[in-house]
C-alpha cells in the first residue's frame, strides 16, 4: 500500500458524507469540492472510491446519504491531531455546523485509520469502539479515536472502503476491510449503492 520505500509518509483513511445541499451545490458536488479542499490542506490523494447513495441512517425523514472514502499520503510530520483539525477546517468551509449528533449535515469528513495507529490507546480504542447502541446515542468522543470506533458496524463506511483499501486491517480486531464487510449484514451492504 505505501507507494513509497521510504518512512516520511505514512496513509491515512478518510471517509465522507453528505445529505444536505449547500446552497446550489448538491451532496455530489460537496463531496467532490471536500476532496479537492484536502488536497489543498496538503493530503496527497492516492486512492477515490467514487461516490455512493445511502438510505438515511438513523432511518426517517432526511434526505439520502452520499458517502465516498479515500486512501491519501500524508507527510509523517502531520500527527493525527493535525489530520482531525484539517478535516475540521475543510468541514467548516463546508457549512458543517456541529450541534446535533448524527443529524443532517451538509459534509461529514471521519479520519477512519492512520496507517494501523490506535490512538490514543488500546483500552481507549476497544472502550468507545464496544459501546452499547444506546450509549453511542448519548456518548461522543471528546478526543480523536482511531481506527473511528464504528467504522466496523457501518454498510456506508466500509463498501466505498472497500474499494480504495480492501486490505487494510484493523489494527485492534485483526481483520481486513473485505472481512469487516462480509461480517455485516447482506440488506445492510446491499442498500449501498455505486452512483
Ligand atoms: P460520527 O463521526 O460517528 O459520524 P460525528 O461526526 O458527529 O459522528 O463525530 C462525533 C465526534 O467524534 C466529533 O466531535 C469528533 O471530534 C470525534 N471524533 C473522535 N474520533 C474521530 C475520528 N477518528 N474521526 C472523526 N471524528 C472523531
Ligand atoms: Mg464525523
Amino acid at each position: 500500500m505505501t507507494r513509497r520505500q521510504d518512512t516520511e509518509v505514512q496513509h491515512a483513511l478518510v471517509a465522507f458524507g453528505a445529505n444536505l445541499p449547500l446552497g446550489d451545490a448538491p451532496p455530489e458536488a460537496t463531496i467532490a469540492s471536500a476532496l479537492a479542499g484536502l488536497q489543498a490542506e496538503g493530503f496527497e490523494l492516492g486512492r477515490f472510491s467514487g461516490l455512493f447513495r445511502t438510505p438515511c441512517f438513523p432511518a426517517g425523514a432526511e434526505p439520502d446519504y452520499v458517502n465516498a472514502a479515500a486512501q491519501f499520503f500524508l507527510p509523517r510530520r502531520i500527527d493525527a491531531a493535525g489530520v482531525l483539525a484539517a478535516l475540521h477546517r475543510v468541514e467548516a468551509g463546508f457549512g458543517r455546523e456541529r450541534q446535533l449528533r448524527w443529524g443532517m449535515r451538509t459534509l461529514d469528513l471521519d479520519l477512519l485509520a492512520l496507517g494501523d495507529s490506535v490512538l490514543p490507546d488500546a483500552r481507549t480504542q476497544d472502550r468507545w469502539r464496544l459501546l452499547l447502541p444506546e450509549e453511542q446515542l448519548r456518548a461522543a468522543p471528546d478526543q480523536l479515536i482511531v481506527p473511528h470506533p464504528r467504522l466496523q458496524d457501518r454498510a456506508f463506511v466500509l463498501v466505498p472502503l472497500a474499494v480504495v483499501a480492501p486490505d487494510w486491517v484493523h489494527p485492534r480486531l485483526g481483520l481486513t476491510v473485505t472481512d469487516m464487510l462480509a461480517a455485516l449484514p447482506e440488506g445492510e451492504r446491499r442498500a449501498v449503492v455505486a452512483l
